[in-house]
């Protein structure tokens, strides 16, 4: 009878060690794909180009994953050596907290239930992570300065203008170097607190986006249920965050939403991944003309790589949405939005992004808007925007 319970025993031990070794990769690498694809043309004066670009992106979920980001994966999207060989300089860690399930862009309701929950517990997140979105965020944040700690040279935290300028200095010295930013996907991370407001700036936080998708404290989302405005605890978060600088993104977030906050404030706004409704016709994305009252009052537009936002995933399709966004918005409002590693399926990772070089000057961008929407447009903005010190 004992031999019995120490052989099931035994085996439920083993089945739960494999569980947590094995299915948390799985789940990444199903939740993450690249579609399969040969090789993207790069022509050698597109290469030539890209190797000189300064480049960024404002969107990729890449902490939600237990992944060691300083290897190279043969799954998902971004990882340090990848985003070198994509001549990565910038990227923007976002960091996802609640998610419900059967993701849809029209409708969904906050009761339905949260896949992060399941991930936390199946990545062996701390124990707080399981109730608390605020401690999400902060593992999430943990992880990116741990990397940092463990790999000085590839990585560096940028949380201010001094900071970013000292990125610059060190990179010339060596290219390895990537500049990381901490972002969140949604103010849930909150836990509905306003004071949180400073703890995550104090983790490092330079971006908020205000909801994701489901409507929240702060108002409804694009995909909510209400697609309602700010509401009075929005609009404080909104006060704290711009006292703050923290950067202002407004992706996922309600038209309602959106026009409220650019009624309160001149600060520019990001939407960090997107494309435009009038080249790709979904609930994913907001109105054209509130895309252009968004570039009026001196914001950038990120385009993301994925269906959802530009109607295909081949370079050739990012590409018609940033040809789109040029008329509607012009060059200096054009930027990056990947949404890596974001639960998208994507036409190629952060190591092919030559293949968008090529693209643009295959539909005649020009070398200057080129370096603008790569990431000249993001260098400039965080250079303007991030708090001074
Ligand atoms: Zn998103």
């Amino acid at each position: 009878m004992k031999k019995a319970i120490a052989i099931i025993v035994t085996t439920i031990l083993l089945a739960l060690a494999l569980f947590f070794i094995f299915a948390p990769r799985i789940v990444d690498d199903q939740q993450n794909p690249v579609t399969e694809h040969s090789p993207y043309p790069v022509s050698e004066q597109a290469q030539a180009l890209h190797n000189t670009l300064i480049i960024g992106d404002w969107h990729a979920d890449t902490l939600l994953w237990n992944r060691d980001i300083s290897k190279q994966h043969d799954y998902s999207h971004v990882d340090l050596p990848r985003l070198r060989q994509g001549n990565v300089g910038l990227q923007m860690f976002t960091t996802v907290t609640k998610s419900p399930s059967g993701l849809n862009y029209s409708h969904n309701d906050n009761d339905a239930p949260d896949d992060i929950t399941k991930l936390a517990l199946g990545q062996r997140w701390p124990v707080n992570t399981w109730s608390s979105l605020s401690a999400r965020a902060l593992h999430q944040a943990d992880k990116l300065h741990r990397f940092e700690r463990q790999n000085p040279t590839e990585l560096f935290i940028i949380k201010s203008q001094a900071d970013l300028k000292q990125w610059q200095q060190k990179r010339e010295q060596n290219p390895r170097l990537i500049g990381g930013l901490i972002g969140t996907e949604g103010s849930h991370a909150l836990d509905g607190k306003l004071e949180n407001v400073q703890q995550l700036f104090d983790a490092g936080f330079r971006m908020m986006s205000l909801q994701h998708f489901f409507d929240n404290k702060l108002g409804g989302s694009l995909h909510g249920t209400k697609k309602s405005g700010l509401t009075n605890f929005g609009r404080n978060v909104i006060k704290k965050i711009i006292e703050l600088d923290i950067i202002l993104d407004v992706s996922h977030s309600s038209e309602a939403v959106v026009a409220d906050v650019l009624s309160m404030t001149d600060r520019p706004l990001v939407v960090s991944h997107t494309g435009f409704k009038g080249h790709c016709t979904n609930d994913r994305n907001i109105s054209d003309a509130l895309m252009q009252k968004i570039a009026a009052n001196g914001g950038l537009i990120a385009v993301g790589y994925w269906h959802g936002a530009v109607c295909g995933n081949q370079p050739k399709h990012v590409v018609d949405a940033m040809k789109y966004g040029l008329d509607l918005v012009g060059e200096d409002h054009l930027s990056l939005g990947s949404d890596f590693d974001g639960s998208v399926t994507v036409g190629f990772d952060s190591s092919e992004l030559a293949a968008l070089t090529h693209e643009m000057l295959a539909q005649g961008f020009s070398e200057n808007q080129i370096r603008k929407i790569m990431g000249g447009n993001m260098l400039a903005f965080l250079k303007q925007y991030l708090p001074s010190q």
